[in-house]
């Protein structure tokens, strides 16, 4: 029997992302699946529904929850649409194990198999799949647009009859996938650039990209690519070399993160009042806690006249590339488990085993299964 994918309108405040583009349903279609898609679920991310060529529509989103094999999601499911759920079905998205509890737990009692993409492992083989990546470089992107419209300066040296204005200095803290984006964005719009980061491997790559690296003398590699968080002397230590670079910045854009955790605190109030009036912090870990003591997620803070951005779900703010490219990443995750038309999933493979959250009533993933029992 062929399985049903479908996909939802996403109901989250302010989500304009869909989970399936028109180019992501023909692919799956071509797998011999069948595709159900919620009417009007690509319209804010500009995907009207006459694009979508291979797919069967229902009037609502329960009729999908209700009705599919499979269901792709951007957002993590609510308890209310993981009770609609089919029994055996399978749901890939964002899940957020750390933050989603009451929904982990609906999953695990319903005996849903989820699927959680920011588990999926980052090994090169996956990097295709790699949802956070996508999007993270979304956010760095647009976070560095937001500077510019935010700032009373231009970007980029000019020479102009009313003599040479002064290029605008741009320090990005966290050079992760959205810092290496907002770097390259950045130089692009000809800024100078500087970036600072825990992990000494990113010394080289932004210095590739054009920019200068701040030295700090504090590194905390931590496992598997991620940063560790830091003890309080190499905190204090790395806030003093910081300090006097976020004081010479016109934009700071401050992206770093430590998986699972709040954000690390990274710039201060005093680091804020050392910075000229008209200079902004875009926050893009806004929604972990911000990198800024004075970051409110989903505002604009004036202190002293530097603005401090703390903007949420900005890859929502560019929808149609970011549903591309995060339905090609669960294309590139699903196929090899489509065969005409049927889900095979091979457990012994690590992507899936990785970033199962939930599968037979059991939470798969150790951490949040013990954050669950704690
Ligand atoms: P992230 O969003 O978890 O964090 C963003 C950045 O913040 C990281 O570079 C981190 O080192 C940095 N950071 C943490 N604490 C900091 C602090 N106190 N001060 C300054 N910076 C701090 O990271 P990410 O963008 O998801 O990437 C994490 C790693 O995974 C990177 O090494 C990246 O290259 C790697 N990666 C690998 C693959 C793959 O192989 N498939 C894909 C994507 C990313």
């Amino acid at each position: 029997m062929p399985v049903t994918i479908g996909a939802l309108r996403e109901i989250a405040p302010n989500e304009t992302r869909v989970s399936l583009t028109p180019e992501v349903a023909d692919k799956l279609a071509q797998t011999g699946a069948r595709m159900l898609l919620e009417q009007g679920a690509g319209s804010r991310a500009n995907f009207p529904d006459i694009l979508y060529k291979k797919v069967d529509w229902a009037p609502s989103g329960s009729d999908v929850l209700g009705t599919s094999d499979i269901v792709l999601t951007v957002q993590p499911l609510s308890v209310e649409q993981i009770q609609q759920l089919k029994p055996g079905a399978v749901v890939v998205g964002f899940m957020q194990p750390h933050a989603r509890k009451a929904e982990v737990k609906a999953l695990r009692d319903r005996r849903i198999t989820s699927f959680s993409v920011e588990l999926i492992p980052r090994i090169s083989r996956a990097q295709s799949m790699d949802a956070l990546s996508s999007q993270a470089a979304i956010a760095g992107y647009k976070a560095v647009l937001i500077a510019g419209m935010h700032l009373p300066k231009f970007f980029p040296m000019l020479t102009t009859a009313a003599g040479t204005i002064r290029p605008s200095q741009v320090l990005i803290i966290g050079a992760g996938v959205a810092g290496l984006q907002a770097i390259a964005t950045a130089r692009r719009l000809g800024a100078v650039v500087e970036a600072y980061d825990v992990r000494s491997a990113t010394r080289e790559q932004v210095k590739s990209l054009g920019a200068k690296f701040v030295e700090t003398g504090v590194s905390a590699d931590g496992t598997g690519g991620y940063a560790r968080e830091l003890t309080a002397e190499e905190k204090a230590k790395q806030q003093e070399a910081l300090d006097a670079r976020i004081a010479a910045a016109d934009a700071v854009v401050s992206t770093a993160a430590v998986p699972g955790r709040p954000a690390p605190k990274i710039i201060s109030r005093a680091a804020v009042e050392r910075m000229r009036p008209g200079s902004v912090v875009i926050d893009i870990a806004a929604e972990q806690g911000g990198n800024c003591e004075l970051t409110r997620a989903g505002e604009t803070v004036n202190h002293n006249g530097v603005s401090i951005v703390g903007p949420v779900n900005l890859p929502a703010s560019l929808a149609y590339n970011a549903s591309e490219m995060y339905a090609r990443n669960l294309l590139n995750f699903l196929k090899p488990a489509l065969d005409k038309g049927e889900l095979k999933i091979d457990w012994n493979d690590e992507v899936f085993a990785q970033s199962c959250l939930t599968h037979d009533g059991v939470v798969k993933h150790e951490p949040t299964a013990k954050s669950l029992e704690g």
